[in-house]
Order: C-alpha cells, then sequence, then structure tokens
C-alpha cells in the first residue's frame, strides 16, 4: 500500500509543475550567522514549496487578510514558502535541524544535497540530525534514493511525543484524510532510522548548548531549539512560526497547515512573548531569505525584522 502518491499528485505536483514552468531557481545557500566565538549557523535552502494559498490562508477572515498582505508586498494567489534548513556548526559537531524533503514529496524542494555540496559538505559528516517535527518537508529526506539513511554517521534526535504521535498505528486513520500520507511517509521514514534515534523531552538538552522547547500545535509534538554560545542566543522556530508576516501580525489567526490550530496559537504567541523579550534571534524553516530575524513587539502584534544576506 502506498498513500503517498496519491497525495503527491493530486495536491501538490500540479503547482510544482506550474512553478517549474516559469523558471523558478533556489539558491542553493543562503545564510550564515556566526554564534559565540567559534560556532556558526548556516541555513542551506532545500528548494521551496509551493501550497494551493487557501489550505494556508483559507480559515483567516479575508478582508483583514487581504489588507495585510497587501502592506507586505504578498498575494494569495501563489503560496512558495522558502524551505530553509538551519546547520550549526562548532568545530566538533555538525548538527543538522530537520532532514528536508527528499525526493519524492515536491518538484520544487528537495535540494539539500546540492545546497550540502555548494559548502563541500557530504551527508557523512552530520553527527546529529534534530527534528522539529515529522511533516514531510522535515523529514522524507532523511532517506536518500535508495532508501537508506542519509545520513549514516548521524544521531538522530526526536521530540518523545512527536515520536509517539506518528509512530501510533491509530494515526492514520485519525489524523484526517489529506493527512493519512504524511503518516505513513513519516511512519516509513521512522522505521529506517529507528535504530539511530534518541529520545528528548521539553527543556532537554540535547548537546550542550542546545535545548528543546516545546512549540506544540503545528503538529503534537513540534519543538524549537534554542542554541547557545557564549553571549549569543539562536532560536530555531521550525514552523512554529511558518511566515513572516500574518504569522507576527496575528499569532492568533488559525493557519490551515497547523494540526490543532489552538494550540498552535497559543505557542505561536508565548515563542514571540520570548524571542522579542529577550531579542533573540531567530532562525525560521519557511522564513525568507535563508530565515534569520528578529522579532519586535509592536503593541499588541509582533513584526518580523529580516536578515537578508
Ligand atoms: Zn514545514
Amino acid at each position: 500500500m502506498n498513500r503517498e502518491q496519491p497525495f503527491t499528485r493530486r495536491a501538490f505536483l500540479y503547482h510544482g509543475a506550474c512553478l517549474a514552468a516559469l523558471g523558478a531557481q533556489s539558491k542553493p545557500l543562503l545564510a550564515n550567522l556566526q554564534i559565540g566565538a567559534a560556532a556558526q549557523i548556516t541555513t542551506l535552502s532545500d528548494g521551496n514549496l509551493s501550497l494551493p494559498p487557501e489550505m494556508v490562508f483559507g480559515a483567516m477572515p479575508q478582508r483583514e487578510l487581504e489588507e495585510l498582505m497587501t502592506r507586505y508586498g504578498a498575494d494569495l494567489i501563489r503560496y512558495e514558502p522558502e524551505c530553509n534548513l538551519a546547520l550549526y556548526r562548532d568545530g566538533e559537531n555538525t548538527v543538522l535541524f530537520d532532514a528536508g524533503a527528499g525526493p519524492d514529496f515536491m518538484a520544487t524542494s528537495g535540494k539539500l544535497v546540492d545546497s550540502l555540496d555548494a559548502i563541500e559538505l557530504s551527508p557523512d559528516e552530520i553527527t546529529h540530525v534534530v527534528f522539529t517535527h515529522a511533516h514531510p518537508d522535515h523529514i522524507w529526506g532523511v532517506l536518500d534514493d535508495f532508501d537508506d539513511p542519509l545520513f549514516p554517521n548521524a544521531s538522530h534526535h526526536f521530540g518523545r511525543k512527536e515520536w509517539d504521535f506518528w509512530w501510533n498505528p491509530a494515526t492514520v486513520d485519525s489524523i484526517g484524510a489529506d493527512r493519512a500520507a504524511f503518516a505513513v511517509g513519516a511512519k516509513r521514514r521512522m522505521q529506517v532510522i529507528e535504530d539511530k534515534v534518541e529520545f528528548f523531552d521539553d527543556g532537554q538538552e540535547i548537546l550542550p548548548g542546545i535545548a528543546a522547547r516545546a512549540s506544540y500545535g503545528h503538529t503534537p509534538g513540534h519543538m524549537a531549539f534554542e542554541i547557545r554560545n557564549g553571549s549569543d542566543v539562536v532560536m530555531v522556530v521550525g514552523d512554529a512560526l511558518g511566515n513572516p508576516h500574518v504569522a507576527f501580525e496575528r499569532p492568533d489567526w488559525h493557519s490551515g497547515t497547523d494540526q490543532d490550530p489552538d494550540t498552535a496559537a497559543i505557542a505561536r504567541k508565548s515563542l514571540l512573548d520570548q524571542v522579542s523579550h529577550e531579542q533573540m534571534k531567530i532562525v525560521g524553516f519557511h522564513l525568507p531569505d535563508g530565515g534569520f530575524g528578529q522579532v519586535e513587539k509592536t503593541g499588541s502584534a509582533y513584526r518580523f525584522i529580516g536578515e537578508p544576506l
């Protein structure tokens, strides 16, 4: 039984093909940030997604949404968010946050290996893969074209709550028809990497200076990660902050990509409060121009201040 194909064809391939026809190209390497005296975070492009805007924004108040998007110079005709993986290197550890989409999800994504090539890093050299969550654009890339682990020398780190959700055989039937392929695809990959997985919980330090921070709702066990080195702090926010406009200005609005929209809205607000108050830099998987930035509190809302190269 392969329930990945119908999903891919129905919902995504069409959009990918359109984008390819338009000649869109993703940049292989995007941004670099020094953290502490001797470590750096680099974001690596995995390409981009092409999603039907109504899938993401359909549940939001449409007039206000249109006004907001216009102010940001965005539209509701195409939604093609970047996919940026964060890579942390301190000379000893080479830590990749998420694994990208791999070859089977969308024509526009799965470019991670090219991006690693561009910085002359082999998948063999990755020492740790740390997952924010198990959606296709974050975990399907953990296997290579032969369905073997792409990062053979890495330990793989999963939040226990997230793992348990996707591992549960009941999830495929309870998650809803439009997400059933996510469950099948995640489980198949998790079964291959099972022996390499180490689990962590909220607040736990995975490596010295890298701690998990619960941000549930986008998926049941979605995790952000706080990276500290010297006096520098960067929060890897994953998909808890999934776009640079609505998620910051109206964190309370329900996004169609969040599995539990109420819980995700609470997590978004809490994360925004923390990173703006503590003036942390953030790096977001789907935020633009490589995904680095800072967050400013503006009255009752927030603003993303990107740091493009
Ligand atoms: Zn994502």
